[in-house]
Formats: C-alpha cells, sequence, structure tokens
C-alpha cells in the first residue's frame, strides 16, 4: 500500500508576506532621507510570462512603499537600445535599482547588458562585479531567487553548515548564484547540469536538493534520499494534462487545476511522488516565486539606502 504524505511544505507565501511588511517599513526610512526607493524595470518583447512577472514585481514595489516603473521596448528593438536605456537608467539619479526582464527575445546577449548594468544599481545581482562579491563571500546584491531559497531554508530553520547540498541546473539567475551562497554557509556543494553521469544518484546525496532545469516533474522520488529538504524553483505551465509528462498524467492535483482555471503552474519536481520521501518540500506555487519578488524589494531599498548614505557624505563633505 502507498504511504501517506510525509514531507512538510516550506511556504514561500507566508515567509514572502513577512518579508514584504519589513522592506515597507525600511522603504518609509529611506523615504524620510529623501524620496522612495524607486526601482525601473526594462521589459523586451511581449513574452507573456516575463510580461505578468514584471508587473507583478512593479506592483509588489509600489505596495511596498517604492517608486516602481516599466519601459518596454519592441521585440524588434536593436540591442543597442537596449543598452542605451540601461545607460540612462544608470545616469539618473532618481534611479536606485535596474531590472532587465529575462529571458531576453533572441539576438541578445544577455552578458553584455549585465556587464552595462551600474554595479550599484544592479538589484539582480548578474553584473560580474556583484557575482565576483559573492563567489568571494562579500555579496553586495544577491540574485533574488537564490537569495530567496537561502531566506527560506533559514525560516525553517533546515541545517545547512555540512549539509551535502546539491544544485540541480547551472543557469547564471538560479542555480551558480544558490550554489555559491550555499557553499559560503558551509554545505558541501555538488552541481549537476545536462552532462552529469548518473543524475538520480547524484541528487540522492542531497540533504537538501535545490532544482532549476525548467522541466515539468523531472525530480521524481527516484532522485530524492529520505528525509531530504526539496526546493524547486521551477515554473512550467500546462494548458493541457496531455501535455504534461507520461508519469505526471495521473495526478488528480494537476488535472483539478487545469479543469479549474484552464492552466496548472508545476514546478521541475513530481511534488505527488517526492513528497512521500522528502521531509521538506516547497509547493509550486507558493514556494520560491513569492520570495524572487520579497528579495528583489529588498535589494531595491538596500541600494536605496547606499545611495543615500552616499548622498549623506557629499553633503557633509567628507568626500
Ligand atoms: P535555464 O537558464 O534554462 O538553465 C537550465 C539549467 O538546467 C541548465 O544548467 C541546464 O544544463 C540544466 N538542465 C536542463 N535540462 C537538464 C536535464 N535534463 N538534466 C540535467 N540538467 C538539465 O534555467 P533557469 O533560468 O535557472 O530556470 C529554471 C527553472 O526555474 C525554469 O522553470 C524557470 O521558469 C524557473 N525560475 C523560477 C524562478 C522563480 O522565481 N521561482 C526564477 C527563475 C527561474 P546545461 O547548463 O548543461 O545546459
Amino acid at each position: 500500500m502507498e504511504t501517506l504524505p510525509t514531507a512538510r511544505l516550506l511556504d514561500g507565501v507566508s515567509l514572502a508576506r513577512t518579508l514584504r511588511e519589513k522592506v515597507r517599513a525600511q522603504a518609509l526610512e529611506v523615504g524620510k532621507r529623501g524620496s522612495p526607493p524607486s526601482l525601473r524595470v526594462i521589459l523586451v518583447g511581449e513574452d507573456p510570462a516575463s510580461v505578468t512577472y514584471v508587473s507583478s514585481k512593479t506592483r509588489a514595489a509600489q505596495e511596498a512603499g517604492c517608486l516602481a516603473e516599466t519601459i518596454r521596448l519592441p521585440e524588434n528593438a536593436a540591442p543597442q537600445r537596449l543598452l542605451e536605456e540601461v545607460e540612462r537608467a544608470n545616469r539618473d539619479r532618481a534611479v536606485d535599482g535596474i531590472l532587465v526582464q529575462l529571458p531576453l527575445p533572441p539576438g541578445y546577449d544577455a552578458r553584455s547588458v549585465f556587464d552595462s548594468i551600474d554595479p550599484g544599481k544592479d538589484v539582480d545581482g548578474l553584473h560580474p562585479e556583484n557575482v565576483g562579491r559573492l563567489v568571494q563571500g562579500r555579496p553586495r546584491f544577491v540574485p533574488c531567487t537564490a537569495a530567496g531559497i537561502l531566506a527560506l531554508l533559514d525560516a525553517y530553520k533546515i541545517p545547512i553548515a555540512g549539509a551535502n547540498a546539491v544544485v540541480l541546473g547551472r543557469s547564471e539567475i538560479v542555480g551558480k548564484p544558490a550554489a555559491a551562497l550555499l557553499t559560503s554557509r558551509n554545505a558541501t556543494v555538488t552541481v549537476c547540469h545536462s552532462k552529469t553521469q548518473d543524475l538520480p544518484a547524484t541528487c540522492r546525496r542531497a540533504d537538501i536538493l535545490v532544482v532549476a532545469i525548467g522541466k515539468p516533474g523531472f525530480v521524481t522520488r527516484d532522485f530524492v534520499r529520505e528525509g531530504a529538504a526539496v526546493v524547486d524553483v521551477g515554473i512550467n505551465r500546462l494548458d493541457t494534462i496531455e501535455g504534461a509528462p507520461a508519469h505526471l498524467r495521473q495526478s488528480a492535483r494537476i488535472a483539478e487545476a487545469i479543469a479549474r482555471k484552464g492552466r496548472a503552474l508545476i514546478g521541475d519536481v513530481d511534488f505527488d511522488g517526492v513528497c512521500r520521501v522528502a521531509s521538506w518540500i516547497t509547493p509550486v506555487p507558493g514556494g520560491i516565486g513569492p520570495l524572487t519578488i520579497a528579495m528583489l524589494l529588498q535589494n531595491t531599498v538596500d541600494a536605496a539606502r547606499r545611495s543615500a548614505d552616499a548622498s549623506a557624505l557629499r553633503s557633509s563633505g567628507l568626500t
């Protein structure tokens, strides 16, 4: 007989609510010193998921007492046009934080965009200077999703120091910074990717398994050691149950979401199977997604605070 689910949920929604309240108080303090923290988001093209994420981010920023605006460029804008828009935001003293929504349409070189953002306004933490600082263990801006993963593990007191952590996926925005943060917190970290041999066996070594590959339900219970904490970063949209990988088509949870909303958002982890072996698991939605936004707000407030400190120093004549 099938065992009952045992995993407890790592609830990103309630933690994000708490963090956003804290950010709101900080934004108010920064505002008293001049103007509220201000975020400029640059969106290229019309990708529906990106449009939704950008509007969630700007709305959340406004709710937290920040100023937020979105500059939209057409899908066919020349890459140089995007760089000019970034430069305009770099020079604008009223802008504290700059975020270029990813992924960029084909034809854009994301790295040249990362390089172009003023590192002091780089609230996505992707400028090489900020990446270098993170790897050296003296972070300034930590990429928001990776910061959210650590915040969630900490909130639930999942031990990190000495733990075996496996990060599945090595993207610049999630896998690599998550691995760097876990390393700086004294986990023993293995990073896996599309060329890794025998993924299930490697993942089974994990006390903490972080999954960010963009493949619905890819990580099944065979990948998970009993009692592990599983953080599912993936967000995959299914419009029909037939569109799901074969092993997920029996899922009543997914079928019910599609019937109710016309679509299901599912992670890279087969939740129904893995929650029977893991001790902790993030739901999708409601896990890392809300924390990514909360961390973006925190980075924006931090950027504004640093800028206010710098102008206070300038006007005191100490620099
Ligand atoms: P990405 O840039 O597409 O990179 C995917 C990574 O997964 C790569 O390192 C790739 O390996 C690896 N990979 C792909 N297929 C694999 C396979 N079959 N076996 C082993 N490794 C495989 O991914 P991303 O931007 O990090 O996004 C990953 C997922 O997280 C997506 O679903 C995305 O929507 C979601 N996401 C969520 C949030 C959030 O706030 N919750 C934020 C960002 C992203 P190689 O390097 O060898 O190609």
